[in-house]
């Protein structure tokens, strides 16, 4: 089967997938900012009709940062163009008779770890830590799952999430957030500071591990025990020990233990692959 993974985004990269397997190049681009939404999807078919070109395409699945139900993506609070698009709908129209699946892009993420590692027997989740905090699950499972947003702090001050909702996870570890919260220092030197022992910053490095394991001990206490994956450019700063000191002391009951963190890097075919896998795994 020819498949097409595509994750779209701020960055668009294309790719074709046959057997869970990147066959040739990945297409890269990066829209202009400015570019409205109409001809960013008509860029956006031209590059997934250039990859796929020379064979058929049986499926095409697409990644997007958001809410996405029935095709449509109804809220992607860091790519705000995106919001209301029919994705699903212009694609059919276009490259009719191929199945196609938009999804959430942590999804496509969890999917092509679980592929790329021979684990697509098991549930995995995974943490994607970049601009904004994405939650995936392979299998993925209907529903809205903003996990990113969850309230991890009462206090009214924690307001620097993309969405500007009051305590969320991304407010906290959101690359955007953390710019906005340290207007004097970007995100890498606050935890190069914090393991000098800087005062400020190892504080904010202690309440952003605090805030991913509140966010983890909810999955756990929803959902159960598991793997954790940790991607994206932010994965960098995680502590794993300091995150399972800080998991420990929030999920105390005996059938909700044995849950674990890996870190991992997903470079762009991980998620291309996963997009592919969930549209074979659902047509
Ligand atoms: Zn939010």
């Amino acid at each position: 089967m020819r498949t097409i993974g595509v994750i779209a985004g701020e960055r668009v990269t294309v790719g074709v997938v046959e057997g869970n397997r990147l066959t040739g190049e990945i297409r890269r681009s990066q829209p202009p900012p400015d570019l409205p939404v109409e001809q960013y999807y008509q860029q956006l078919r031209g590059e997934i009709a250039e990859v796929g070109a020379g064979g058929e395409i049986e499926a095409i699945g697409v990644g997007v940062p958001g809410i996405v139900r029935g095709g449509i993506i109804e809220e992607s609070p860091n790519v705000h163009r995106l919001k209301g698009l029919n994705l699903g709908a212009a694609l059919s129209v276009d490259f009719p008779s191929t199945s196609i699946l938009i999804l959430n892009d942590a999804d496509a993420v969890a999917a092509g770890i679980a592929a790329t590692r021979g684990e697509l027997g098991k549930i995995i989740r995974v943490w994607t830590l970049g601009t904004g905090v994405g939650f995936g699950r392979y299998p993925r499972l209907d529903g809205v799952w903003e996990a990113g947003h969850c309230v991890v702090t009462l206090d009214p001050k924690e307001r620097f999430c993309g969405c500007s909702g009051v305590g969320h996870l991304e407010g906290i570890l959101g690359h955007r957030a953390m710019r906005r919260r340290f207007m004097d220092l970007e995100p890498d030197e606050i935890f190069e500071q914090a393991k000098t022992g800087d005062e400020r910053c190892r504080n904010f490095a202690n309440l952003w591990h605090r805030a991913l394991a509140a966010a983890t001990a909810s999955s756990i206490h929803l959902s159960g025990p598991g793997k954790f994956y940790l991607t994206g450019p932010s994965a960098k700063f995680v502590e794993t020990a300091l995150l399972e000191v800080f998991l420990q002391e929030m999920v105390k009951m005996s059938p909700l233990q044995g849950s674990y963190f890996e870190v991992t890097p997903t470079p762009d075919e991980i998620a291309i692959v996963g997009a592919a896998v969930n549209v074979g795994a659902g047509a």
